[in-house]
């Protein structure tokens, strides 16, 4: 790596992946391995602390890849987003949680986990490799490229990073790779079952996502209808402050109980979903997380983190 002191130019001061270990930023770190593009100083993993295991399983095995070719995996963390939501002591990061309101409309609470547990910790972890942690300011000319997974059947999600330190890069973009190439480069190297991250809990999933889960992951299907029933009436800190939340808060998109809620791949979209759906029926997921392809993921907190 380049020392940021050495470097006020328009070479970047530090290469850095951010790793979702999803099957598009997986297929970026090993291209980078693979010498296709070029290496990175470092991958950065913003971990939520509530990732399926099959997501983890991955991230150890991509570690492990990428050390042969001395490119070191870091997990940053702002704490474990499920345990946070529930603690009636932690101040409370609302997740895009399904809303059924008391006169029968349905709304999207907003969304402020993206910024707080994934954009606010992968700065703290950049400006800390630059040299200059928070609140030190990072030198005009002194910033880290940063390569981000999207491929091109999304690329109208590729944005500017928001600080002038942090320059986003989309290489699969440049190579022209869609996610089915993706896919199959993984394939070809031994990675053939990357899943797709995001917390296991994440509002945004879909019928596909919430079936995959269901039927690989018992125990995270379980850990994600206690939670979904645990905020039923809203956070236990805000409540606990006396924000009684109006309506009944939900993780399925239907505003139905997740384990009561119909998964069947044809259920077509609601209304309110076009707020965050994209496709034609339940079945797909949206969007989704990424940290950097949405900007109503930053936070008051992650703004002054940067
Ligand atoms: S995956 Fe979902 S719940 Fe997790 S940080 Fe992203 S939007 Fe929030």
């Amino acid at each position: 790596m380049t020392t940021a002191a050495s470097t006020c130019g328009t070479e970047p001061a530090l290469r850095c992946l951010s790793l979702g270990a999803g099957v598009q930023s997986s297929t970026v770190l090993l291209l980078a391995c693979e010498a296709v593009i070029p290496r990175f100083d470092c991958a950065l993993f913003a971990d939520t602390g509530w990732e399926p295991k099959a997501v983890y399983t991955n991230l150890a095995r991509l570690r492990e890849h990428a050390a042969k070719s001395g490119i070191p995996v870091r997990r940053v963390s702002a704490g474990n987003i499920r345990d946070d939501a529930l603690d009636p002591a932690h101040r409370f990061v609302s997740m895009p949680l399904h809303v059924l309101n008391p006169d029968g409309s349905r709304g999207l609470a907003r969304r402020q986990c993206t910024g707080e547990y994934k954009i606010a910790p992968l700065k703290k972890a950049v400006r800390e490799l630059l040299g200059y942690p928070h609140p030190r300011r990072v030198p005009r000319g002194v910033y880290a490229e940063q390569a981000i997974g999207i491929s091109t059947d999304e690329f109208a999600r590729a944005k500017d990073s928001d600080v002038r330190y942090l320059r986003n890069v989309f290489p699969l973009i440049d190579l022209g790779w869609d996610r089915a190439r993706c896919v199959e480069f993984l394939a070809e190297r031994g990675f053939g079952n990357t899943v797709k991250s995001s917390c296991l809990g994440c509002p945004f999933h879909g019928n596909a996502g919430w079936r995959w889960i269901r039927d690989n992951d018992p125990d995270g299907w379980a850990d994600a209808v206690a939670f979904d029933h645990a905020i039923r009436h809203g956070y236990p800190h805000a409540t606990g402050q006396g924000q009684q939340l109006r309506g009944q808060y939900f993780l399925h998109r239907s505003c139905q109980p997740l384990d009561k809620a119909d998964l069947d791949p044809s259920v077509p979209v609601k209304r309110h979903l076009k707020l965050v759906a994209t496709s034609a029926t339940e079945d797909e997921d949206p969007d989704g997380c990424s940290p950097w392809a949405c900007r109503s993921g930053t936070s008051a907190t992650e703004e002054r983190a940067a």
